[in-house]
C-alpha cells in the first residue's frame, strides 16, 4: 500500500518522498529519530517521545524547525491521512544537504520526514514462551564518546551488535556498557525481577530512556512493586527470577534464557507477565 510520507512540511505520495544524496542524515548518520506506536488510532506516549526527540537533537547542535507542538500534530495527521488504526511511526529529522564534509554548518535545511505503517511484531510464541538472548562483546557506546541517551540516525553500535546476536541464532542481544555492567539490549530496555524487587539499570549505565521503560516503571510502582536502578552485573542476570525486556515495538516481552542459562522457572514469570497486561491495558486507555 503506498503511504503519504511527511516530507519538508507536506504531505507526499511514498514513490516522490525523496531527500538528497548529500543530506548529512545519509552521508555521516547525522540526525535523529524516534519509534513512535499507534494504538486505535491513537499515539502512546507522543508528547513524551516528542520531547525525547527535541532533546536528542539540541544534544546534537540540531534546530529542528518546527515547534514541538506542530511536531505533533504532524504526527497525529500522518497516521489520521494513512488511517492508520494500530501501527507505527518513525519520525526522523536529518541534518539537511550539505557539502562533502563533516561541518553541519554547511547544511541550512533540517529535513523532516514521518512514516506512518503498519507494524512488524515478534511472533506471538515469543511472548507465550519467552525470548531466548546473548550477550554480545560489542559494548553499548561510551557517553564520552556517544551519549546512548541520544536517539541518533548512526545505530551501528546497536547493528553490530544485534548482527552478532542473529549470528548466536539470538533476535536480541544483550549490551554490556564499558564498564562491564549491564546496559540494554540493541532495541530495547532490560528488566530482572529478584525476590519480589524490580531491577533495572540506570539511565548514568549508558543506556537510551526507554518511553516503555519509563511506563513500566511507573505501572510497577503504582502496583507497590519497589523498583531498583542500579548497576547490573551478568551475574544479576543469571540468578534473577524472572527476566524481561521494552520497547515501543516489543512492549513488555518475557526472556527465559540469557546465554545458554536458564533464567527462574524457564517460562514467563508471574511479575512479567503481570506488568505485560498492565502495560497493555494502559496503551488501550
Ligand atoms: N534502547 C534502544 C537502544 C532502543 O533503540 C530502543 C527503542 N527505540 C529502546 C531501548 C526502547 O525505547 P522505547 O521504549 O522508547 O521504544
Amino acid at each position: 500500500m503506498s503511504r503519504q510520507i511527511y516530507i519538508s512540511g507536506k504531505f507526499v505520495p511514498q514513490e516522490d518522498a525523496r531527500i538528497s544524496v548529500f543530506d548529512h542524515g545519509l552521508l555521516y548518520g547525522d540526525g535523529v529519530f524516534e519509534g513512535l506506536r499507534s494504538y486505535r488510532g491513537k499515539v502512546f506516549r507522543l508528547r513524551e517521545h516528542i520531547v525525547r526527540l527535541y532533546e536528542s537533537a539540541r544534544a546534537i547542535w540540531l534546530e529542528i524547525p518546527m515547534s514541538q507542538e506542530a511536531m505533533q500534530g504532524a504526527v497525529n495527521e500522518a497516521v489520521r491521512v494513512n488511517k492508520i488504526d494500530d501501527g507505527y511511526v518513525r519520525l526522523v529529522v536529518t541534518r539537511g544537504a550539505g557539502t562533502l564534509g563533516l561541518d553541519p554548518n554547511r547544511c541550512s535545511n533540517p529535513q523532516v520526514i514521518i512514516i506512518a505503517d503498519a507494524i512488524s511484531l515478534y511472533p506471538q510464541e515469543l511472548y507465550e514462551k519467552g525470548l531466548e538472548i546473548v550477550t554480545v562483546s560489542v559494548q553499548r557506546t561510551s557517553p564520552a564518546a556517544l551519549s546512548p541517551r541520544i536517539k541518533s540516525l548512526n545505530y551501528l553500535n546497536n547493528i553490530l551488535a544485534k548482527i552478532e546476536g542473529l549470528q548466536a541464532g539470538c533476535i536480541e542481544a544483550l549490551m554490556l556498557n564499558h564498564k562491564g555492567e549491564v546496559a540494554e539490549c540493541t532495541g530495547d530496555n532490560i528488566f530482572l525481577v529478584r525476590r519480589g524487587l524490580l531491577y533495572t539499570p540506570p539511565l548514568d549505565a549508558g543506556i537510551l530512556g526507554g518511553i516503555t521503560r519509563d511506563a513500566v516503571i511507573e505501572i510497577a510502582k503504582d502496583t507497590g512493586i519497589e523498583v531498583r536502578e542500579c548497576a547490573l552485573t551478568k551475574h544479576d542476570v543469571y540468578v534473577a527470577d524472572e527476566c524481561f525486556l521494552t520497547g515501543t515495538a516489543a512492549e513488555v516481552v518475557p526472556v527465559v534464557k540469557v546465554d545458554s542459562r536458564t533464567i527462574g522457572a524457564g517460562k514467563p514469570g508471574p511479575m512479567t507477565c503481570d506488568l505485560e497486561k498492565r502495560f497493555k491495558k494502559l496503551t488501550q486507555e
